[in-house]
């Protein structure tokens, strides 16, 4: 079985040392909540709760996965009593709004507990992170009656949420969902059609289940624009805010997959279910997306936990097994360098990942609760250019690096006992759900590298130069890392003037070109967090800490880094060939 320890030390660096979260006391929304105690406090907390009581789930939620029968959901065996230690701790509602029965904590405090719960065990973290994104949906569009009537539930985890918009034939392309709502002349509407593939959609750990849902009203256009967001109680909610009779909404059937046993995925249909109208009638794709970005966000810090999940157990085991004299005469695989090249590569993505997540959290309260307008424009930009980033690249090295703890445990990481063969099945879906890693990086090339006339990656570049010049002034011997990272930064900066140019007239170059660009650009980023991290950790006490940041930092600046300049050669490639290739001559 995998297990999992929550690195505090490395947690409280970055958001202490590299990236100041007490700069947060400057806001007045948050003035007494960031002080190094209370955050330590908070963080700590949640380690032991996540440490003691959900990381042991995650093996038997793995093997037993859920159940339907008739209709009803059952969860594996101690999801729900941890469910509601975990909500009546008040961990679901951490950063929402106080005025919605939230501790209204910064939004960064509820994604650092988000990684060490999804580290720990990520098919249990979709119930409370699906509900977070419905309260979310609900908060930023709903009429005051609908906030009072759900809000206060969702914001403490009592209820849980969801989010249905997937149809057969409505993936990627929400422009197709057909389900219907019809006006029935009081406010309510009736909702008629099929969801697929919905996360959380039934079970019984919560005494309600609010589903907000993507569909169609009869008069609409066709298409993206012709769509609107409802929200539909599996039970009614009576006046007195209890639940009542039940909806027409059930789960025909739940899912077989290949990991994320634990969380549920259901189809669901919509029987005439009454519902009520969350915003703007034809506003719903952009509703659904106030919840999306952050949704985007935390699907990310499902892959930074994923990261650090095989990172951690690929270097205790490491540490354990011998096997072999290594050069150096030592016998445990850790001695061997190929098993050093492995583990260098995990430390380094999620080291620097980490900073690369809290970075846009930290952005994010800002964005929100800035009292300058310039600072949240600054802000609100970083958030929009770096959420792609966040999403693909943490997810798709979840994947990569659980494929690499296997590598590390050998033959024994293939067999089901060490659990670091379920860091591949679960970590698969992430690089899928909440637009995929494809949509996530032709997001980056045809829309956040235009937006504003080009100015987030501007900002971003300016920053990271102004932060280089910086490094080499205050005397440190940086330059392994500094020549990497200008290296990096100057072909990232080329190659995003040529898609905004290529964009014009040739799409199909970006879009062949985005998902390496959206690789080399997160390099990119990441090289500028070790620069960070390398400089705060010369100022720490600990020489431990300061080697490892170093070394680490001298193997992604002379190993990762310099991938950057040939990622970049290769998107500026003309595609027009690739095109030429018929459907069926393939
Ligand atoms: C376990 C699980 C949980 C889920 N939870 C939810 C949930 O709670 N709520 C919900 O509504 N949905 C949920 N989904 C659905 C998920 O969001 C979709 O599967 C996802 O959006 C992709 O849609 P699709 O599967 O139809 O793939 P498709 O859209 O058919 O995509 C197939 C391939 O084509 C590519 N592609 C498609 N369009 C484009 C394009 N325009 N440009 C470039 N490439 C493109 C994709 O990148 C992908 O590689 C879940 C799915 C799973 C498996």
């Amino acid at each position: 079985m995998a297990s999992y320890k929550a690195p505090l030390r490395e947690i409280q660096f970055v958001l202490h040392d590299v990236l100041d979260i007490e700069q947060l006391a400057a806001l007045p929304d948050f003035a007494d909540m960031v002080g190094r105690e209370t955050v330590d406090g908070v963080v700590e907390e949640a380690a032991k709760l996540i440490e003691e009581k959900i990381a042991p789930l995650s093996a038997r939620g793995d093997a037993q996965g859920c159940r339907w029968e008739q209709g009803e959901v059952r969860v594996p065996e101690g999801y729900a009593d941890a469910y509601k230690l975990y909500w009546q701790g008040g961990w679901v509602g951490l950063s929402s709004s106080p005025e919605f029965g939230g501790q209204g904590l910064p939004y960064t405090l509820s994604k650092v507990v988000e990684e060490m719960l999804c580290s720990a065990n990520v098919g249990f973290a979709l119930y409370p992170g699906l509900t977070s994104s419905c309260f979310e949906a609900i908060e930023a569009n709903g009429s005051e009656a609908i906030k009072r009537t759900y809000l206060p539930k969702l914001a403490t985890g009592e209820w849980t949420g969801t989010m249905c918009m997937t149809e057969p034939q409505a993936g990627s392309d929400l422009a197709a969902v057909k389900t219907k709502a019809i006006p029935q002349g009081d406010g309510s509407f009736l909702i008629e059609g099929g969801k697929i593939f919905i996360t959380s959609g039934e079970h019984r750990m919560a005494d309600n289940i609010i589903h907000f849902v993507l569909a169609r009203l009869p008069d609409s256009p066709p298409g993206i624009k012709g769509l609107s967001t409802f929200v539909v109680p599996k039970f009614f909610v009576k006046p007195d805010g209890t639940p009542g009779e039940r909806n027409k909404v059930r789960c025909v059937s739940i899912e077989h997959k290949m990991g994320m046993h634990g969380s549920v995925t259901c189809t669901m249909a919509f029987e005439g279910a009454r519902g009520w109208m969350v915003g703007q009638p034809n506003q719903g794709i952009q509703n659904m997306f106030v919840m999306m970005n952050l949704a985007r966000i935390m699907v990310g810090f499902q892959g930074l936990g994923q990261c650090e999940l095989a990172t951690q157990n690929a270097i205790r085991y490491a540490q354990e097994r011998r096997q072999g004299k290594a050069f150096n005469n030592g016998d445990a695989i850790i001695e061997h360098p190929d098993v050093r090249r492995m583990l260098l590569t995990m430390k380094a993505l999620t080291e620097a990942g980490r900073v690369l997540a809290y970075e846009t959290a930290l952005n994010v309260d800002i964005a929100a609760h800035h009292t300058d307008a310039a600072a949240r424009e600054a802000a609100q930009d970083w958030v929009e250019l770096t959420t792609p980033l966040v999403k693909s690249f943490l997810t798709d090295a979840a994947f990569d690096l659980g494929s690499m703890a296997v590598q590390v445990y050998g033959g024994h990481g293939f067999i089901r006992e060490h659990g670091v063969e379920q860091i591949v099945r679960d970590s698969k879906i992430l690089a899928l759900y909440e637009g995929t890693n494809g949509i996530q990086a032709m997001d980056l090339v045809r829309r956040k590298l235009m937006l504003h006339n080009g100015r987030l990656a501007q900002r971003f570049f300016e920053r990271v130069r102004k932060d280089l010049a910086l490094a080499g002034a205050d005397g440190r011997d940086l330059a392994f890392l500094e020549r990497p990272l200008s290296q990096a930064l100057d072909a990232v900066e080329t190659t995003t003037r040529w898609l905004q140019e290529s964009f014009k007239t040739n799409p199909n170059d970006a879009g062949f070109g985005a998902v390496d660009f959206l690789k080399a650009f997160s390099l990119t980023a990441l090289g500028y967090n070790w620069l960070r991290m390398v400089k705060a950790a010369a100022k720490q006490p600990d020489a431990g800490l300061r080697k490892a940041k170093r070394i680490t930092a001298e193997f992604f600046a002379a190993r990762l880094l310099t991938q950057v300049p040939t990622l970049c050669a290769n998107v500026r490639q003309n595609a027009d060939s690739l095109m030429q290739l018929e459907a069926e001559q393939f």
